[in-house]
């Protein structure tokens, strides 16, 4: 292993791309000062429910089982997913088997933050507003992880691919603790989705993902949303965050590493982005500490999101009767037999597939 112990890495954010980045640092020898402007770990200071949908990691079968097996990174997920519901306007689809994991985001101390913290022994300094340019000149390598777009934009390599806005609510009720539950319908949720994932069987997150909105008709969005599906649920506590979806021109500036949120890696079609946040925290790490090509171990992830990207340009086209054609194909036996017995990357093939009918090209969506 090189002695790599000399070299002084900052890191900014101690969110999951943050935490991970320095995990994978310390196995090297590497123990980063990481700044964290918050008082807690993670930008938000409330819990909510995360879904990791196997699908979207094809080939990956099983992103936990991949991050223990190839990283050492051993997380325990709150429950599995078994079944996932699906509604548009006027079809219902479902799907049931091993389709994901449910973890908790925020301060939880069961949450995916708090797991990932406990690998580390590197100095988390909390409430700490430090800038960028001067830990530059301070430290070796400065690692970005601090989930919004605005330092890459300062540095001039962003690019916005979707003004996204999440409004959510903690649900209590009574629930199935292995299903989650999705909802398109353009009525309230134009070029976006709702859905619910359970914390157990009396609590859940209910979300709706809109773009091209502000705030406040998110909320009316929301209401629209909330008032059609008829839940009978108690709202607990309402969360509204935006959710910018973009992609960089370079990773690496100078010393600068960006991952997670900053680096464009959220999946545009979805918004998700916790696993390819732990992994570009980890490629990071194996680039400062190894000399790695940092591209080279994140290509997969960019071409992925490059494809979704595509992808969501099509499907914001989409009319109800669009997705209620999209549920048939979900309930078809075919589609059935290739998500319950083959690693075939799906999404990868309908991207491709949408990519061609609208006969789009990668380079004239990127830049
Ligand atoms: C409501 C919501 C629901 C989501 N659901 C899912 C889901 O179900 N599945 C999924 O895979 N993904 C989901 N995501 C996306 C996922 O949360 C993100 O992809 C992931 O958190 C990004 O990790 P990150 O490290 O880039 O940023 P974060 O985890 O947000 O961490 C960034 C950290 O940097 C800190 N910070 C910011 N600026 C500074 C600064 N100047 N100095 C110091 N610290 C700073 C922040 O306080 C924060 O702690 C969801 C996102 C939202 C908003």
């Amino acid at each position: 292993m090189p002695n790599t112990s000399k070299k002084r890495v900052a890191i900014l954010g101690a969110g999951v791309s943050g935490l991970s980045c320095a995990i994978e640092l310390e196995k090297y020898g590497i123990y980063p000062d990481i700044f964290e402007a918050n008082k807690h770990l993670g930008s938000r200071g409330f819990n909510h429910a995360l879904g990791w949908i196997n699908l979207m990691y094809r080939p990956v079968r099983d992103p936990m089982l991949y991050l223990e097996e190839k990283y050492n990174i051993p997380l325990r997920a709150m429950e599995e997913i078994r079944r996932v519901n699906f509604y548009s306007a006027n079809n219902f689809a479902t799907m049931t088997g091993k389709l994901g994991y449910i973890h908790m985001a925020g301060p939880d101390e069961r949450g995916i933050l708090a797991q990932l913290r406990a690998f580390i022994k590197s100095p988390i300094y909390f409430n700490s507003i430090v800038n960028f340019r001067d830990l530059a000149k301070e430290y070796e390598y400065v690692v970005i992880a601090t989930g919004t777009p605005e330092i890459p934009k300062l540095l001039g390599v962003w690019k916005t691919d979707v003004v996204g806005y999440v409004r959510g609510a903690t649900v209590k009720g009574y629930f199935d603790p292995y299903t989650v539950v999705m909802w398109v319908n353009t009525k309230y949720a134009q070029r976006a989705y709702a859905y619910f994932v359970p914390w157990n069987d009396r609590k859940g997150s209910l979300i709706l993902n809109c773009q091209e909105i502000t705030g406040h008709a998110a909320g009316k969005m929301y209401d629209m949303f909330i008032d059609d599906i008829k839940w009978d649920v108690e709202f607990e506590e309402f969360h509204e965050t935006p959710h910018t979806i973009g992609h960089v021109k370079r990773h690496q500036i100078d010393n600068l590493y960006l991952i997670g949120l900053a680096g464009g890696f959220l999946d545009p079609l979805f918004a998700f982005g916790n696993i390819e946040s732990i992994e570009s925290g980890l490629a990071a790490a194996r680039s400062i500490a190894l000399g790695w090509d940092f591209t080279k171990q994140i290509h997969l992830w960019l071409r992925r999101n490059q494809q979704l990207l595509m992808l969501r340009r099509y499907v914001d086209k989409f009319k109800d009767e669009d997705f209620d054609k999209v549920f048939d194909v979900v309930k078809s036996p075919g589609f059935r037999t290739l998500v319950a017995k083959t690693n075939i990357n799906i999404i990868y093939i309908i991207s491709k597939l949408a990519n061609t009918l609208a006969g789009d090209k990668v380079d004239r969506v990127l830049w």
